[in-house]
């Protein structure tokens, strides 16, 4: 039986925030519920491509998903549950947004299944959330994780973006302490630096926001998330996420290992969602109209990963792990020694304290996760 990890994509936002390039817009409740329609008939219509599988992890990611009603939510792990094989104690998260869910919605997607909540904070500053057109303050975050704690969930992740807009080091640290200081404490926190994508309204008039904090500020300011998250009792397991002890996110530990080990697949289902199964590659159709229209033929931008794709992918994917990969594995999966196809980089990399080679293992150092960009473009085949 193989490991499945499961993507569930809802498009749907109250509004778009300034550095967003997510694929995701208002909509109508009635739009809302055909979107679910659709996308219960993609997940009933692949089934029967799944039936090796066990799915371990289901992942609601948006977008807001908890903008959908509660009842859309439990429709759609119902399908899920009658038609493929979901493990009985499966991780199931919900992205929320403050703002979009009470205590009753809360309540009502616990009962449905979900048992771990994705929380975007983001910052505990008003008027960065207010820069970044964020539809919530500190205040409404509170509401809503005192909502989830009360509604029973017990494994929280907490979103948070550094180098925002105006944001000062005091002003990130204030952010990271206000986090780890919420009563009991997250579970789970994502840390990531905020990047200024093509596209997006700060992208094309970034000079009429306040500056983004200078490169040596970002660097301080991603020290400290490492410093203050450790001091909580938080490990850090990839580049930006950061976890108590047996918190790590399965979902995330599904897709950053599959480079590993194969037999970790997972499907997206819904407007845009990629997926990776064996060494095929898909995404849907980023064009709600024929989402809507024809759910059968949504696949696009379909590919048959290479060899080297597949030994590229071990290797990026498995070195955002702080566990780094295994030589003997790679071994297993491709017949074919690391060595033999990577000496020049590992050699290179850790003679500059880069990686580091304990036995079997090969992994950044914390230096090495600081330009694990600079090391991975030398894995590149
Ligand atoms: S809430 Fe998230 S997905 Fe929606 S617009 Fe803001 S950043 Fe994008």
């Amino acid at each position: 039986m193989q490991t499945l990890g499961v993507y569930i994509h809802i498009p749907f936002c109250v509004r778009k925030c300034v550095y967003c390039d997510f694929l995701s817009a208002p909509a109508t409740r009635e739009t809302q519920r055909l979107y679910v329609e659709a996308l219960k008939k993609e997940i009933r219509e692949n089934a029967g491509l799944y039936t090796e599988y066990t799915v371990e992890t289901i992942f609601f990611g948006g977008g807001t998903p908890s903008l959908l009603k509660g009842g859309h939510i439990k429709d759609i792990l119902s399908t899920l549950k009658i038609y493929y094989k979901v493990s009985q104690n499966a991780e199931i998260t919900l992205e929320a947004n403050p703002k979009t869910t009470d205590l009753k919605k809360l309540c009502a997607l616990r009962a449905a299944g979900i048992n771990r909540l994705s929380i975007g904070l983001q910052s505990a500053d008003d008027r960065e959330l207010k820069i970044l057109g964020r539809i919530h303050t500190y205040e409404d975050f509170l509401q809503t994780y005192g909502d989830a704690r009360a509604a029973g969930f017990g494994n929280i992740n907490v979103d948070l973006i550094s180098a925002l807009p105006s944001q000062t080091l005091e002003s990130w640290i204030n952010t990271l302490e206000k986090a780890v200081s919420l009563t009991p404490p997250p579970e789970h926190i994502s840390a990531y630096s905020l990047i200024v994508e093509e596209g997006t309204p700060l992208y094309e008039h970034l000079e009429q926001f306040p500056p983004i904090p200078d490169e040596e500020t970002e660097r301080q300011m991603y020290y400290e998330t490492k410093r203050i998250l450790e001091r909580h009792g938080y490990e850090r397991y990839e580049i930006s996420n950061y976890a108590k002890q047996g918190c790590e996110s399965r979902h995330n530990r599904i897709y950053w290992q599959r480079g590993i080990s194969h037999t970790h697949d997972y499907v997206g289902f819904g407007l845009g969602a990629s997926s990776t199964v064996g060494n095929s590659r898909w995404k849907n159709t980023s064009d709600m109209s024929l989402y809507l229209s024809n759910s059968a033929n949504i696949k696009e931008d379909q590919q048959t990963l290479s060899e080297n794709d597949l030994m590229e992918e071990f290797v990026f994917l498995g070195l955002r792990m702080t566990a780094g990969i295994s030589a003997a594995e790679f071994h297993r999966t491709f017949q074919k020694n690391i060595e033999d196809i990577y000496r020049e980089p590992i050699e290179k990399w850790v003679s500059q304290g880069l990686l580091a080679r304990d036995g079997d293992i090969i992994r950044l150092t914390d230096k090495g996760l600081d330009f694990s960009n600079t090391v991975f473009a030398d894995f590149i085949l």
